[in-house]
């Protein structure tokens, strides 16, 4: 069995998850909005999963939107708030460590007429609060800043920026989708009015994510159709994806002991695979070092292609990520790392090593031990194997 330390990029379903999710690809297949008894036998799973992460997260049921995922989330976040409010404002504040979801969506309204001010952010990859006190003016609606980045696994001051943005005109936006896979989230001690939310980061389906959109918060839905989701969200509901996602998100976050004992674990496992790497050449850590998610480990080594190493290593049976985007075939530097003042070449060889609830230890000795010396054989400038096409 491979090693899989790739949890930022996906996290295996948890098994609870399938079987809560079977009897409604078998059983229960209403359509949610049909009003006979399988409808609303679907409705119910639906209704159910909204109400356990409503209550998580210290929202009202009705405020959770459900989307297809973290992508579509921070998509109708920002196109939704800014279409809404561009009679008061076109304006948008972010920051240049978001995730494309976020930083893409934002360049679709600036070509649409919208100004974005993209916030820089220090070594660590953290964005200074004073510096999103500075952005705002009187055309400001909105100010998207992630929780937690996915690449370097930074946490960012997010009470301190929604006292900020409070006192301000503009909705606050927070892509969630890393951070909930290991912190709780609280949206009023955020002044959250916009959270977004992935299913499948913390141990549920691909295709189910949501928005938390506060009560009288004004959103033009981005996709038009039948009038699910409180015509905030048309199109027919991936109901076992969205009981599937229900059912994960309470596993991570009902039982506050438990969480807290598995974020311990760890971070123990991501201090142990740091000390196993110090003395590799050339490598520095990414990211800050103690404001971070429990289970992110990243690095960028010089004289190394991050794509050469997740290579190497997938032969060997580790499955690690690199912070880099490979863009048809080319491999383009990590725009994370380059806002945090990384030179491109030095970039080129990142590395992301991201533990969740199935790792093990015996698993990060064994990736442990094999990873210094394919770093010292890729850094000798031996070549991967060839293989032939
Ligand atoms: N936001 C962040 C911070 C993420 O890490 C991801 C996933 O990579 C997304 C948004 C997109 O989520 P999804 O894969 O559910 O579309």
């Amino acid at each position: 069995m491979a090693i899989y330390l790739d949890h930022a990029a996906t996290s295996p379903l948890r098994p609870e998850v399938l079987e809560a999710m079977l009897p409604y690809l078998t059983e229960h297949t209403g359509n949610p909005s049909s009003l006979h008894a399988a409808g609303r036998r679907a409705r119910q799973g639906v209704d159910e999963a909204r109400e356990t992460i409503a209550a998580l997260i210290g929202a009202r049921p009705r405020e959770v939107v459900f989307t297809s995922g973290g992508t579509e989330a921070d998509n109708l976040a920002l196109k939704g708030v800014a279409w809404a409010a561009s009679g008061r404002g076109k304006h948008i504040v972010t920051t240049a460590v978001e995730h494309k979801a976020v930083l893409n969506a934002a360049s679709v309204l600036e070509r649409h007429g919208f100004e974005v001010t993209v916030l820089p952010v220090d070594a660590s990859g953290r964005v200074d609060p004073a510096a999103v006190a500075d952005a705002l003016t009187e055309r400001t609606t909105l100010v998207s800043v992630m929780a937690a980045n996915n690449e370097v696994g930074t946490l960012q001051p997010i009470a301190e920026i929604g006292e900020i943005v409070r006192g301000h005109r503009a909705l606050f936006h927070v892509d969630a989708v890393q951070w909930a896979a290991h912190l709780p989230i609280d949206v009023d001690a955020w002044q959250a009015d916009l959270v977004s939310l992935s299913g499948h980061k913390l141990g549920g389906p691909k295709g189910a994510g949501a928005l938390f959109v506060r009560r009288g918060t004004q959103l033009l839905p981005q996709l038009q159709g039948g009038s699910q989701e409180r015509q905030r969200r048309a199109g027919t509901e991936d109901v076992p994806a969205i009981v599937g996602f229900g059912v994960a998100f309470g596993l991570v976050h009902a039982s506050a002991p438990e969480r807290e004992a598995e974020h311990a674990r760890q971070l123990d496992l991501a201090r142990r695979l740091r000390e196993a790497l110090t003395d590799v050449p050339g490598l520095t850590w990414t990211g800050d070092p103690r404001a971070r998610l429990p289970g992110t480990v990243s690095a960028v080594i010089d004289g190394i292609e991050g794509g050469d190493l997740v290579a190497a290593l997938d032969l060997e049976g580790v499955e690690i990520s690199t912070g880099s985007a490979c863009t048809s075939g080319s491999t383009e530097p990590s725009h994370v790392l380059l806002a945090m003042g990384i030179e491109p070449h030095v970039a080129h060889g990142s590395l992301r090593i991201t533990t969740g609830p199935t790792t093990t230890s015996d698993e990060i000795d064994r990736a442990a031990a094999i990873l210094p010396g394919i770093v010292a054989r890729l850094r000798g400038g031996v070549p991967a194997p060839l293989v032939s096409a």
